[in-house]
């Protein structure tokens, strides 16, 4: 039975092979009742790298192919596309529905099929069949840094290259690296490698113990002066004669 889908002219699509971690980081999929068929772009984005040059077997390679950036900053991918059919250009807006190729058998591929990844904002390949018929995520922003609050402790980040997650484990989605800078602690979390932090609602950062530094809350010791002792006796006093 055909699946509906936003890549395949008319909407509807055949898998052939799915996405495995570490074997396929894309869905294989031709027209219904694995038919031929035009392909089209998933979302409204710019087109940001193409190959028209492939009219061969070629290893390891996705043969002629489309990227598209889209607005929430992930990308889609279109491979094997036939020779002499990809119809967008890069610099090219495409929108959704779009026409960009026609279904075909260049590079490594063993039959007509069209090769679909998605990539998250790091050109991360993420499974894409949730998005077969549905929306990319909505842009999710980036934490931004706080000023030092000396009255609660504060997580400081030292390394650039620090993933922000949609989750506490390292298999969880990335929204990019999380700008250096000072971050309220909503939550926390450890696990056997890693302390976790969750520095605004939904997005954390792992600290191996050099990533990130723990900046402590400063104690506010008050000092109890002579004066203030009198005043505070005189108050007291005041209140018993008062109340008793
Ligand atoms: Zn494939």
């Amino acid at each position: 039975m055909s699946l509906k889908c936003r890549v395949i002219e008319g909407g509807l699509c055949e898998i052939t092979q799915e996405y495995k971690p570490g074997v396929h980081y894309g869905l294989d999929i031709v027209g219904p009742n694995y038919t031929l068929a035009w392909e089209t772009a998933h979302s409204d984005g710019e087109v940001v790298a193409v190959r028209t040059d492939c009219n061969w077997f070629e290893s390891g390679s996705y043969g002629n192919y489309v990227k598209i950036k889209h607005n929430n900053g992930y990308y889609t991918l279109y491979g094997h596309i036939a020779y002499n059919t990809v119809k967008v250009k890069v610099g090219d807006k495409v929108k959704r529905g779009d026409v960009i190729g026609y279904l075909g058998n260049t590079g490594e591929s063993y039959g007509a099929h069209l090769h679909w990844e998605v990539r998250d904002k790091n050109d991360n390949k993420i499974n894409p069949t949730p998005y077969l018929d549905a929306d990319l995520p909505k842009e999710v922003e980036l934490p931004q840094p706080v000023e030092r609050n000396k009255n609660v402790t504060q997580l400081q980040v030292i390394e650039s290259q620090l993933n922000v997650r949609l989750d506490h484990t390292i298999s969880a989605q990335s929204i990019g690296f999380c700008p250096v800078g000072i971050y309220n602690i909503v939550s926390e979390y450890k696990d056997d490698n890693y302390t976790w932090y969750e520095i605004e609602k939904g997005k954390w950062v792992a600290n191996d113990g050099t990533w990130c530094k723990l900046l402590p809350a400063e104690k506010n010791e008050v000092v109890l002066t002579k004066e203030k002792y009198n005043e505070l006796c005189e108050k007291l006093w005041q209140y018993l004669k008062e109340n008793l």
